[in-house]
């Protein structure tokens, strides 16, 4: 599973719809300051469903459209469209190709569209469950996140390793079965107690 490309549409600074094509391995994206590389990862951030605006450098919603330039009229519509390479299955779908695009109106929610077909950020979501990419908590690693990381108590440091490598939900799910396995045990205990008075 890779990304094959991205298209961008009234999302920031991109006014006309631009297409990248990525290969498999690296992709660097050069560019001068100010000139929206940091937009194109915002975009990504956005279509795998973050929500939180100071994450996408917004102050509000509407600051994720295009907001209009001396040449070029304001935006009502912002869209971020990617083809996801799935020859390998690694996604829940059967077509090769998932294409998964989230779109927002000024002033209005934002919606997900899965292989032309209208979807939800839940079930855009579950699509991802295996993957772990969903979300990109810590997939993306921001301007100053590599200091902060590196200068991290151990405690932490050791608390995103478990993030990242899915210990964190293991845990969480390993605590719900202790305790359903506790009421159970209570429940047998007083079934028992019952069935003692009884006989
Ligand atoms: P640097 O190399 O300095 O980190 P960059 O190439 O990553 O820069 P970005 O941070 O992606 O640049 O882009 C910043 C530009 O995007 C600013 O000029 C800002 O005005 C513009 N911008 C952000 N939001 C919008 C918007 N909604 N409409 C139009 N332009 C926007």
């Amino acid at each position: 599973m890779y990304i094959e490309s991205i298209e961008i549409y009234g999302f920031k600074t991109f006014v006309n719809n631009t297409k990248f094509i990525l290969s498999k391995g690296i992709t660097c994206i050069v560019g001068p300051n100010g000139s929206g590389k940091s937009n194109i990862v915002d975009a990504i951030r956005f279509l795998f469903g973050e929500n939180r605006l100071s994450l996408l450098r917004a102050g509000e919603s509407s600051d994720l459209i295009f907001a209009g330039s001396t040449s070029k009229e304001p935006m009502n519509v912002a869209s971020v469209k990617i083809v996801i390479n799935n020859e390998d299955k690694i996604l829940p779908i059967k077509t090769p190709r998932v294409i998964i695009e989230r779109r927002i109106i000024r002033g209005k929610e934002t919606k997900y569209i899965v292989n032309g077909n209208d979807s939800s950020l839940q079930s855009v979501q579950e699509i991802f469950k295996s993957s772990n990419i969903f979300g990109l908590t810590h997939a993306i690693v921001g301007q100053g996140r590599i200091e902060e990381i590196l200068i991290a108590k151990p405690e932490e440091k050791k608390n995103i390793i478990d993030r990242v490598a899915g210990i964190t939900d293991l845990r969480k799910r390993k605590e719900e079965a202790k305790k359903k396995l506790e009421e159970t045990e209570e429940n047998l205990a007083k079934a028992s107690v019952a069935l003692s008075s009884v006989k």
